[in-house]
């Protein structure tokens, strides 16, 4: 059989170019993910082409484009394009690399960096890079241990970090030691955080934050403050998880109440409630 590309089909983490897919797959056998009963699953990028996945492109507000896949594959997430002058960056990666995405990207400018907020957000980062021309891909040194697929173009780095000129990286750990938010201006210069899934949008229009989302392990107070702390460094008003969950307006007052909230219940303030 020859080499190709594997990709986990519950967390959509590409794996090295092997012959065989490998026998386990070390993101979700992490406790923060999970094996399905069934086992291991795996696709290449041909498969999953044949079989009718593409990805659908949202501009979500002008200037960032959101691109999730249809069906789902792994975790589903909504991958993130943020433009400006200074060029373009794909925040959180898909998993297939969609020919009808690749062009729609190259039209909006191309990709001047790729960048996950964790490695559960790897994507098919190196496979993107490559269809891209080379385009550096920015791992976090913190979680660098959890790239499944080494590549030249993968560059390590360390807080803070402006992968495109005036797009600017921290990581505010908690999820993983790495976890990484970046703020873009946006075209308003109202200030967006893209923050992966270092809080997620509930639907009561707040935030909450978790160890593991799929088996609700709870972050610790002290990971939930680093969070919010590190949110505060950047002004902003309008914030994105990972799943396309939004705050509008108003983001950072929204993120510290709803961190206030979990805070008062993690503590037991609200004990004579149970
Ligand atoms: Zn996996």
């Amino acid at each position: 059989m020859t080499a190709t590309e594997w990709i986990c089909r519950t967390c959509g983490v590409e794996q090295a170019i092997a012959a065989e897919p490998p026998p386990a797959c070390a993101i979700c056998t992490d406790e923060r993910q999970y094996v399905l009963p069934s086992g291991p699953a795996w696709a290449t990028s041909v498969d999953l082409v044949r079989d009718g996945y593409r990805l659908e492109v949202t501009e979500l507000e002008p200037g960032l484009w959101g691109f999730r896949p249809e069906p789902k594959i792994g975790i589903g997430q909504t991958a993130l394009l943020a433009t400006g002058t200074g060029g373009n960056l794909l925040f959180d990666v898909p998993s297939l690399v969609d020919p009808t995405a690749l062009e729609l990207l190259r039209g909006l400018g191309g990709v001047a960096a790729i960048m996950a907020s964790h490695p559960h957000m790897y994507g098919s980062q190196v496979a993107w890079s490559h269809a891209l021309g080379g385009v550096p891909v920015y791992v976090a040194a913190k979680d660098a241990r959890w790239v499944q697929r080494a590549d030249p173009a993968i560059v390590t780095w360390d807080d803070p970090f402006e992968p495109v000129p005036g797009i600017r990286a921290s990581q505010v750990g908690g999820h993983f030691p790495g976890q990484t938010i970046a703020h873009w201006t946006g075209a308003d210069g109202a200030g967006v955080l893209l923050a992966g899934d270092a809080c997620a949008v509930r639907p009561d229009g707040n935030v909450t934050f978790l160890r593991s989302y799929p088996n609700a392990i709870p972050m610790s107070p002290l990971g939930v403050r680093r969070i919010v702390a590190g949110f505060d460094r950047h002004p902003y008003r309008r914030l994105y998880d990972n799943v396309a969950g939004r705050l509008s307006d108003d983001a950072a007052a929204i993120v510290r109440f709803s961190a206030e909230r979990y805070l008062a219940w993690i503590s037991g303030a609200h004990d004579d409630l149970i």
